[in-house]
């Protein structure tokens, strides 16, 4: 079967060209630019490989990129994409252009097995972790739509692996994937500007500070354990208290480092003064404990209803009132406004097309209770 190239990082490339081909590191680094720079597919435009080399590769490898089966435009400028990945499945993938800046919100999986309850992906249930290809091919779908080119004109400035599926359960796909985003042969972006998103898995935390340079945002929701354990069922594996350890020592690695807390605001579920409060204290120890004032970002997103979902959005007053008492503390805590709601590509709105796998889902589980996700290839 031909290598498809998307698949590998750079190390991965120029190993690739050494031991499959025969080539120096330097042709490696053409090819990379070639796809991700100039987004070309076809070896027979790479206009200064020589001949031998072109055929080579025809022979090897391939470029496959995911197909769009459907885009929307949104009236404020979002756009989203539905990635087919394989013959029964799609992700979904959505650019958010804000003031000088575009971020590209990337899927990591299939659907979903983590259940947390208030989130539209979780109901479609879980079929597959994406490849590397699967994932890389959404930025690079994104760019060439775009017309980025990094380092010139760059479009595309910031990547959110906040889509569908937790990114930590899908490590090492992901984590080459963040390598190629960050790569000057790939898209060139700072690592701070490339965000992984997780609902909290502890282990993986860890061994994300190991081997990247990544900012890290925590799916939070909720300021004590028996409230987030009823939204984000894997609290119970791993409680508030582990999770801020984690968090803690991954911020202490990153040379002190901020890391961002999601909190989706549901109404008369975690929208409450006293939530605001716990909150604070939460916010307020991790700072201390890094010595470090706003080493904990909050950013509060209002919840995006779905059909079928039993949470509803707060009114615009209690939105304020929480927002309030946090900033009374000292603490900013910007509301992210809803965008691309036209399209169904506002947070946690993101569905695609899942083949649910429910017994994969299950063994999945079970894995998970185990012995975490790093028993999950
Ligand atoms: S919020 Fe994230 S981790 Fe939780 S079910 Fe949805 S996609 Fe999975």
């Amino acid at each position: 079967m031909k290598q498809n190239l998307l698949d590998l990082d750079r190390e991965g490339l120029e190993r690739f060209f050494a031991d499959e081909l025969g080539e120096k590191r330097f042709r490696a680094h053409q090819v990379m630019k070639w796809i991700h720079h100039r987004h070309v597919t076809d070896f027979e435009q790479m206009t200064d490989l020589g001949k031998a080399l072109r055929a080579k590769l025809h022979e090897r490898a391939q470029v496959r990129v995911p197909q769009v089966q459907f885009e929307k435009p949104s009236a404020d400028g979002t756009h989203k994409w539905l990635l087919a990945m394989d013959g029964s499945n799609a992700v979904e993938t959505v650019f958010i252009p804000d003031k000088g800046r575009g971020t590209l919100c990337v899927s990591s999986q299939v659907g979903c097995g983590l259940n947390c309850t208030f989130c539209s992906t979780a109901t479609q249930g879980f079929n597959r972790n994406l490849s590397t290809a699967e994932i890389i091919g959404q930025v690079w779908v994104a760019a060439r739509h775009l017309g980025n080119v990094p380092h010139k004109q760059r479009k595309l400035t910031n990547v959110v692996m906040m889509g569908m599926g937790e990114p930590l359960m899908n490590f090492d796909n992901v984590v080459r994937a963040m390598s190629v985003m960050r790569d000057d042969l790939g898209y060139g972006l700072a690592n701070k500007r490339v965000t992984l998103s997780t609902s909290g898995l502890v282990p993986q935390i860890d061994r994300l500070a190991e081997v990247s340079d990544v900012s890290l945002a925590v799916s939070l929701h909720a300021p004590n354990d028996e409230l987030r354990t009823r939204l984000v069922p894997l609290n119970r594996k791993y409680p508030i208290a582990e999770l801020m350890e984690a968090c803690v020592r991954y911020a202490q690695r990153k040379r002190g480092e901020s890391v961002t807390f999601e909190y989706t605001l549901m109404k008369g579920v975690n929208d409450q003064p006293e939530h605001a409060r716990e909150l604070i204290r939460l916010m307020r120890d991790f700072d201390n404990r890094l010595q470090m004032k706003d080493a904990a970002k909050v950013n509060l997103i209002p919840f995006n209803p779905f059909p079928g979902t039993r949470y509803e959005r707060p009114d615009d007053a209690a939105i304020r009132r929480f927002q309030k008492l946090l900033n009374e503390a000292g603490r900013i805590a910007p509301v992210r406004r809803t965008r691309g709601d036209d399209i169904d590509a506002a947070c946690g709105q993101l569905k695609g097309q899942v083949m649910d796998r429910t017994r994969r889902q299950s063994e999945f589980r079970k894995r998970l209770q185990q012995g975490g996700a790093g028993a999950v290839a």
